[in-house]
């Protein structure tokens, strides 16, 4: 296993949390940090300093490239729902040595008010449509809209960065549009596009959490799909502060 003060850190992001990081790690003297972003979205907001863009070709495309980068550590700070990367980055560890630090935010907490039907995936949340024959508002993602193509009966309207690639569902409108967003704004929107059911990820964060505040304001059901787990044996940490002090420990 690699010793020593770390030299070169890699950033798996495409998060909040990512940029954060590069952004708190930025200038210290004999650190090189490198983020790497999947490339999915046309005009990513840039980290700063060094960026890499692209997948890497699989658990052994990583491993291959942490050692040809002479890569000391890895913080996985993708988002929680990028299951793949994250299982990659966890092999790769495995097999090169790189420690590796997940860094993931807490996910939502409901409270008192919420109407949430929690569901483990997308297809059990498509699974539930239509509950009462509704206008549903979508924020999975992009590439989840997929998961919902086949659901007759409920008018969709999904929010997305880019516009989402077929096969979509019958009865279909995106609405292109990036956080963060406010709570007065989410409940204006609601209103405005009559939404019946909101269907989202426990992707947790501030950014995005106002549409649960304004579902609760507004009594509307939300379906929520639950995270997938963190790879086994990893640590993790809730914040880039905890980021941070893992790789200061390491000397
Ligand atoms: P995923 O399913 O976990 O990953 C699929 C493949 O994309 C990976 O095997 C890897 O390709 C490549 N990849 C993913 N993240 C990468 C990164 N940071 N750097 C280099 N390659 C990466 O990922 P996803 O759910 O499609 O998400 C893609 C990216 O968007 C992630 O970085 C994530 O942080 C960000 N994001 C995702 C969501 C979401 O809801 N899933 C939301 C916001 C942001 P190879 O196997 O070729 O290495």
């Amino acid at each position: 296993m690699p010793a020593g003060p770390v030299r070169h850190l890699l950033v798996l992001g495409g998060t909040t949390e990512g940029r954060a990081l590069a952004a708190a790690l930025d200038g210290r003297p004999s650190l090189r940090v490198t983020s790497s972003l999947a490339g999915r979205v046309a005009q990513p907001r840039l980290p700063v300093g060094e960026v890499r863009i692209g997948g890497f070709g699989g658990a052994d495309g990583l491993a291959d490239w942490l050692r040809a980068e002479r890569v000391d550590a890895v913080v996985d700070a993708t988002h929680p729902f990028a299951a793949g990367i994250s299982h990659n980055a966890a092999l790769a560890a495995a097999s090169t040595g790189v420690p590796l630090l997940v860094l993931r935010r807490p996910g939502f907490t409901p409270v008192e008010g919420d109407r949430w039907l929690p569901v483990p995936s997308l297809a059990a949340a498509a699974e539930l449509l239509p509950l009462r024959g509704e206008r549903v508002f979508l924020t999975t993602g992009r590439q989840s809209v997929a998961a919902f193509a086949h659901v007759v009966g409920a008018h969709f309207i999904a929010r997305s960065v880019d516009p989402p690639e077929p096969p979509l569902p019958p009865s279909f409108e995106v609405l292109l549009d990036r956080g963060p967003f406010t709570i007065a704004g989410e409940e204006e929107l609601l209103r405005r596009l009559a939404v019946d059911v909101l269907v989202t990820k426990d992707s947790g964060g501030a950014a995005t959490a106002p549409k649960l505040t304004a579902a609760r304001g507004l009594g509307l059901p939300v379906i929520i799909v639950e995270r997938p787990p963190v790879p086994e044996g990893v640590p993790v940490v809730p914040d880039v502060e905890g980021a941070v002090r893992w790789l200061e420990q390491r000397g």
